[in-house]
């Protein structure tokens, strides 16, 4: 046993007790039906060993983590054009926050919150048919996980369109200030289906490889993008990753990350690991309790924080 799985098995021991695990998510109706006692962690280094416990290969709702990985595919389709229609700067707003969107004449602030993912998805679209765009983000997952099984759970993206009131709105104000270039509800449909992408611990943290290492996928050796540019996904995720508790993730774990209101937070190790952990419940900035809390552990036991010990 190495010292990463040794600490691995210690977080998830240490998680299985703790009282306070926060509340899962019910605003998307079928989110709610997960076991609050889940608990998963998987880590992936740079030698390709790979560290679980707990619940690492239940699939879970990745819903905002997919985010990194539209805007990584969307970089590549229209490169920095897509800086035209969303913003690189912290939100300290909620993920789900329309009053910002007015403000700042329907371009988001960044392409983490749910207007500026929205946008993002909707130039992944332009000349696609949604179910064409959709497959390919799929595939895209399935690529970089080295997994063909991952699959979306049209429960939840059926529970979220019927829901979706919030997200409905931004598309809509987005729309008016010309800022979407498809029907709103294609873009929408598109983007409640890749939120509802299932995926385990271990095949998340497996897809997000090639961020912890500058931009190439270490099952291949090719490159996924250029190291520029994976440095700066990494840049957004520290800024912006975790939506108005963005602040008090990298003063915890001192690490890129994305959470998704699933329970799931990827981080990112640059040079020394993929990292997935995810239980359901969350705090009231809509980040995961524990997974903050176990990565908190993980970074300082293993002195991964990328701003020192
Ligand atoms: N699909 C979710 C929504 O748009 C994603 C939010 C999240 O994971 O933070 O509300």
């Amino acid at each position: 046993m190495s010292k990463l799985d040794d600490v691995v098995k210690e977080i998830a021991d240490e998680m299985r007790h703790m009282p306070d695990r926060g509340e899962v998510a019910s605003y998307i109706p079928e989110l709610a039906r997960v076991d609050p006692k889940s608990f998963g962690i998987a880590v992936v280094d740079a030698e390709g060993n790979v560290a679980v416990a707990g619940d690492a290969d239940t699939p879970f709702s990745i819903q905002s983590i997919s985010k990194v990985f539209t805007l990584t595919l969307a970089l590549g389709k229209v490169g920095d054009r897509l800086w035209d229609r969303v913003g690189r700067e912290p939100s300290g707003s909620p993920f789900n926050s329309v009053v910002q969107l007015e403000y700042e004449k329907g371009i988001p602030r960044n392409p983490f919150i749910n207007a500026g993912a929205i946008a993002v998805t909707d130039l992944i679209l332009s000349n696609h048919l949604p179910r064409e765009a959709l497959g390919e983000i799929l595939r895209f997952m399935q690529f970089l996980a080295d997994d063909p099984t991952i699959t979306i759970d049209q429960q939840v993206a059926a529970s979220e369109h019927r829901t979706g009131f919030r997200n409905a709105a931004l598309a809509n104000y987005m729309k008016s200030f010309g800022m979407l270039d498809n029907p709103v509800d294609f873009t929408l449909g598109v983007y409640f289906h890749h939120c509802a992408i299932a995926m385990s611990c271990r095949q998340l943290a497996m897809a997000g490889r090639f961020l912890a290492q500058f931009g190439s996928n270490p099952s291949t050796g090719y490159a996924v993008i250029q190291p520029e540019r994976a440095r700066r996904i990494n840049a957004l995720m520290l800024t912006c990753g975790h939506y108005d508790g963005s602040g008090e993730f990298a003063y915890r774990v001192g690490l890129p990350g994305k959470s998704g209101v699933g329970g799931g937070i990827l981080a990112i190790a640059p040079g020394k690991a993929s990292i997935v952990v995810w239980s359901p419940g969350l705090d009231k900035t809509g980040n995961s309790r524990l997974g903050r809390i176990a990565l908190e552990r993980l970074t300082s036991r293993m002195g991964w924080s990328i701003f020192g010990a």
